[in-house]
């Protein structure tokens, strides 16, 4: 884990909302790893929250950026941006050429 992961866990809320927000995202997703399908323990003790884009990147708990994960594939996925996503930003560029300019 990053040292920006690891310093933003602290302080954003504490374990009850945390809780609560996992028990919200499980309803939603169901009981697996968001990334390894991996099923999770039904009183989530394994599971943890990740930010689908990076809070290095969008500093927001909103629930929708909110996924569960296992420990090993957030701890993989760090502050990097989802695979799908980035194909998606870069489908985009693609569509609409020049909407993205390479800084000199
Ligand atoms: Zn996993």
């Amino acid at each position: 884990m990053s040292p920006s992961k690891r310093r933003n866990r602290q302080g954003r809320g504490n374990a009850k909302r945390r809780r609560e927000l996992r028990g919200l995202v499980a309803e939603r997703d169901g009981l697996h790893c968001h990334y390894c399908r991996v099923p999770l323990a039904a009183d989530l003790s394994d599971s943890t929250l990740d930010h689908y884009i990076p809070w290095a990147l969008w500093r927001v708990n909103l629930l929708c950026n909110l996924v569960l994960a296992c420990e090993p594939c957030n701890a993989r996925k760090d502050d990097a941006l989802p695979v799908v996503f980035v194909w998606l930003l870069l489908r985009a560029a693609a569509v609409e050429p020049g909407r993205f300019e390479v800084a000199a």
